[in-house]
């Protein structure tokens, strides 16, 4: 890693810090083009606007898919001050994004938080009425 990337992921450290500050959960996230200036940032804003989805990481993917065309959105890079959920690494994904650095891994981070308070994925069932649910989407895709 670079020092100016080293730069743009403490930039994303601090945004962390200031959602903490604004009493939201600690996470911030900043865009850069391919040469490094900012392009948006975002930080955490959970609790204050009673959203589970307002996290810093998504809410940049979605403004990357809105304004970015394809081809500019492949060349950012996001600096995130811990490595996305899975919630956010999907809309990443989505959005065509180049790379994602991040400071913070997703283990480390469970580290810091009390036994118990990881996020459980509730029981799920399926495959199931095949026939019936392939119709609206069989052709969509070509
Ligand atoms: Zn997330």
């Amino acid at each position: 890693m670079t020092h100016d990337e080293e730069s743009l992921l403490r930039r994303a450290i601090e945004l962390a810090a200031a959602a903490r500050a604004d009493g939201n959960p600690p996470f911030g996230s900043l865009l850069a083009g391919h040469d490094g200036a900012i392009l948006a940032e975002e930080r955490n804003t959970s609790l204050t606007d009673r959203d589970i989805t307002a996290h810093p990481e998504l809410k940049l993917a979605r403004w990357a898919a809105r304004e970015l065309d394809p081809a500019a959105a492949a060349t950012t890079t996001m600096y995130t001050s811990c490595q996305p959920c899975g919630m956010c690494a999907g809309a990443i994904a989505r959005s065509g994004l180049g790379r994602v650095v991040y400071a913070l891994s997703g283990e480390q981070l469970d580290g810091l938080k009390p036994p118990g308070t990881a996020f459980v994925n509730p029981p799920s069932e399926g495959p199931a009425l095949y026939a019936e649910a392939r119709v609206p989407v069989e052709g969509y895709y070509r």
